[in-house]
């Protein structure tokens, strides 16, 4: 009997690709190029501790794809933050770019390491270490870094500041930044504001009505929250949410800021006292209209896949289903809007950041958030257009679109 092994987070996204690639009839050598990263770069990240003693620790930046501009992706600090896991990460990145037709390749970062358990100082240390030793790769119209999992904007200001020793202030080195030092007004919302603006959306393209749609959100950091905040202006209810160490549920909905000042005083979700405590397992098999994996990769599985009970899932987090969990969905007729869409907010923000720091000019809140929403119904509306012209899933309509564009760059550009 062949033994079959479980596929790595780049071939699960791969699978995607191919599939893209095939309706787009690439010839195998495209495919090729398109799939494998350009250049990576593996360094080590020694870190003097508070106590005196020397951890060393492991750093990736994958550029996937310069194609159609500067590289852009976020940095990662996380225990399973693996060159694989970067690499499947920073091809979303390329796909993400291209679907929203933002003028960036795509790249990511990581440091394996829990942020968690370092103090300020150590992860202060250890960001200008890693800048320094990925700085070559990096220039505001080469490769421009951003938050992601278990990074900030305090990372984002460390990482200006350590490449700008080297090169002189250049606050386009990364985006998401402090906004006292260049960071964009609007940026640290912005992922959740394009999350809740497609949930709207979609559930009305879906005949749903938002307006007391019940709502499921694994993930409370910056996607999660923000979310949750901003659902409520549609009057969705958030009925359960859960963070790293459990979650909460109400059926009439959670209080929003309650919660989110609970976590602050308590470090934690569970315990709150508008809600009953449940597990992460339970959360993500509640009775609801929309759920929201906006927290890790590889949440939504085989296994669970069978007994979520939702209408709709809208991917906050990069990669949250499996290929399996993918199929299971489309089976039961679930709809899955996917993470290259729903979370592009973000990246989008991350591109007026970088305009505005090219312009040394500062654009109001109002103007950020409207010009996102813009560039999100756009990539909204082709890819329901093309799922719909081809009878396909938003997932693949999604990966059609951006392939192509990456495809016709490298075309247009002529250097193979
Ligand atoms: N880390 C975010 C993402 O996965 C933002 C990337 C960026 O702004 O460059 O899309």
């Amino acid at each position: 009997m062949v033994a079959t092994r479980k596929l790595t987070p780049f071939e699960e996204v791969n699978l995607f690709f191919d599939q893209a690639a095939e309706s787009l009839g690439l010839s195998d050598g495209h495919r090729e190029m398109l799939r494998r990263p350009w250049r990576e770069l593996h360094v080590q990240v020694p870190v003097r501790m508070d106590d005196g003693h020397i951890e060393v620790f492991t750093g990736y930046r994958v550029q996937h794809n310069g194609a159609r501009g500067p590289y852009k992706g976020g940095i990662r600090y996380h225990p399973e933050a693996d060159v694989d896991e970067v690499r499947a990460l920073a091809s979303l990145m390329t796909w993400k770019t291209a679907l929203m037709n933002l003028p960036f390749g795509g790249a990511k970062g990581g440091v394996q390491v829990d942020p968690g358990e370092l103090s300020v100082a150590e992860l202060n240390r250890l960001t200008r270490r890693y800048t320094l030793n990925i700085e070559h790769l990096l220039a505001p119209n080469r490769d421009i870094p951003a938050p992601d999992l278990g990074t900030n904007a305090q990372t984002m200001a460390w990482m200006m500041d350590a490449y700008g020793q080297l090169h002189g202030h250049s606050p386009a080195c990364v985006t998401g930044k402090p906004v006292e030092i260049g960071g964009s007004l609007g940026r640290d919302s912005a992922t959740g504001r394009g999350v809740a603006y497609l949930i709207n959306q979609t559930a009305r393209d879906m005949n749903m009505n938002p307006d007391g749609a019940r709502i499921v959100i694994q993930g409370f950091g910056n996607v999660g929250s923000w979310t949750a905040r901003l659902l409520q202006e549609y009057g969705c209810q958030v009925i359960g949410v859960s963070g790293v160490r459990g979650g909460v549920y109400n059926s009439k909905g959670l209080d929003i800021p309650a919660l989110l000042e609970h976590q602050r005083e308590s470090g934690a979700v569970p315990g709150f006292a508008g809600g009953e405590d449940i597990t992460n397992e339970e959360l993500l098999e509640l009775e609801c209209e929309v759920l929201v994996p906006a927290a890790i990769g590889n949440v939504l599985t085989a296994a669970n896949a069978p007994k979520l009970r939702t209408k709709l899932v809208v991917e906050a987090a990069n990669h949250p289903a499996t290929p399996e969990a993918d199929d299971i969905l489309a089976e039961r007729g679930i709809q899955v809007m996917p993470d290259i869409l729903v979370n592009a907010g973000g990246v989008i923000v991350s591109y007026f950041e970088w305009t505005q720091n090219l312009q040394e000019f500062r654009w109001e809140e109002s103007r950020v958030n409207e010009e996102l929403l813009k560039i999100m119904d756009r990539g909204y509306q082709d890819v329901r257009e093309m799922a719909a012209s081809q009878s396909i899933t938003h997932r693949q309509a999604a990966f059609r679109i951006g392939v192509e564009r990456v495809a016709r760059a490298v075309e247009l550009r002529g250097f193979v």
